[in-house]
């Protein structure tokens, strides 16, 4: 059944995406995983379908579509493979959309255009060694010095890193030897004093680059600030609340993957002189799987709807990461149950969604930081009441 949220634009799309995944990097997806590669030649071609710009606005060159079509694109991608689901998330969620949302013109027109259309990859590093749910207890430091920034410090998991032209970062604005608070800055790559760690050696997501950035005395000019001093802080939870409906349809595409491997695998295998299928414990096992699947599909295309209207999403943006990375966790375990020990071979592919779907629980805002998200919409709702 088609949601009410999908036009006939959007079934095209999800179409067009899903015949991109099933073709051209299922046969590829083991490999990359396994050697850990980024696999550069399969993000040229989803900027030549169009999918690295969805949500910029066409005057940028982007597709000029909506967040239910951002949100079916990853959705698809990550039914196949997370690594470039969130490759393509991060690029855009992260590093494109604060320069939409709170670039001047002239950082607009120079970067969104070779954005939108993939010529160039963007990353945010907002996560510390010493900060990441407690992001306001960012380090690093932008010294002010005449028309130059002066930046020290350090940046930990960001991804795409190391493939990226542009990466936004936060640091605190030092002006005149006062703290003004956590801003935002714009950096490229191979700017001197901007040196990039090693790719991680991760669980999951392992066709995707994740690296720490060092800031070695950087020097910035000035018109690399991005949005207004001291307001990093508000226009980075402005940029997870978009970017957690994102993760929210990357953790549904995930989930979805794993349940389609057990469903398979449940009609296939025999025990007892009979489909594992017919067992009522494994039935009911796949029909739990299936109903909360559902749910997860309403939360996160409720959540990209609500933003298309230009509502608020805070909550139903945590709402929806929170219930479907949780779900994507618990459908991946219990799909490998359903494979028994061949669920713990690599060949059986469900081992793979497993390890990709932890991540989900903690990127872009832990489980816990879900929950006091919601729990503080709730409460200041009741008391509206
Ligand atoms: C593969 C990968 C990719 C990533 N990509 C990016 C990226 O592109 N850009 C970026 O900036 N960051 C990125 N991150 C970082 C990610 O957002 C952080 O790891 C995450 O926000 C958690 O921060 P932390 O790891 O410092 O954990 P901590 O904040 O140290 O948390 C440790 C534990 O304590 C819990 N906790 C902390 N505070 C509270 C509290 N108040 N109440 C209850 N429990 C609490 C947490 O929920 C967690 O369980 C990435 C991480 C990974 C693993």
């Amino acid at each position: 059944m088609e949601l009410p949220y999908f036009s006939e634009e959007h079934q095209l799309l999800r179409d067009m995406v899903a015949d991109f995944a099933r073709n051209e990097v299922a046969p590829v997806t083991d490999e990359l995983d396994r050697d850990g590669r980024f696999p550069a030649e399969l993000v040229a071609k989803m900027a030549e379908l169009g999918l690295m710009g969805i949500p910029i606005p066409q005057e940028y060159d982007g597709a000029g579509m909506d967040t239910v079509s951002y949100s079916i694109a990853v959705h698809e991608l990550a039914k196949v493979d997370a690594s470039l689901a969130i490759t393509a998330a991060a690029h855009i969620s992260l590093g494109t959309m604060p320069i939409l949302l709170f670039g001047n013109e002239e950082q607009k027109k120079k970067y969104l255009p070779v954005l939108a259309t993939g010529k160039m990859l963007g990353a945010f590093g907002l996560t510390e060694p010493g900060a990441g749910s407690d992001a306001g207890a960012t380090q690093t430091r932008a010294h002010r010095q005449g028309d130059r920034f002066v930046v020290t410090g350090e940046k930990a998991f960001c991804t795409n890193a190391g493939q990226a032209g542009v990466i936004v970062f936060t640091a605190r604005l030092i002006d005149d030897g006062e703290d003004q608070g956590i801003s935002a800055f714009l950096v490229e790559k191979d700017t001197p004093g901007l040196r990039l760690g090693k790719p991680e050696k991760k669980m999951g997501w392992r066709a995707s680059d994740t690296r720490s950035l060092y800031f070695e005395e950087l020097e910035l000019p000035t018109q690399n600030l991005l949005g207004k001093p001291a307001r990093g802080f508000s226009q980075f939870l402005e940029t997870l609340a978009g970017g957690r409906i994102s993760v929210g349809a990357l953790s549904l595409g995930t989930g979805e993957g794993a349940y389609e491997l057990a469903l398979k695998y449940a009609s296939e295998r025999e025990a007892f002189g009979q489909k594992i299928g017919q067992f009522q414990a494994v039935r009911f096992n796949l029909a739990d799987m299936a109903t909360q699947l559902e749910a997860a599909r309403h939360l996160v295309y409720h959540a990209s709807w609500l933003k298309d209207q230009g509502r608020s999403v805070i909550k139903s943006a945590a709402m929806a990461k929170l219930y479907a990375s949780e779900l994507a966790m618990r459908i991946a375990i219990d799909a490998i149950q359903i494979h028994g020990g061949y669920g713990y071979i690599r060949e059986y592919q469900v081992e793979r969604f497993f390890r990709d779907a932890k991540v989900l629980e903690i990127g872009e805002g832990t489980s816990e930081i879900q929950r006091m998200i919601i729990a503080r919409a709730i409460l200041e709702e009741a008391q509206r009441i």
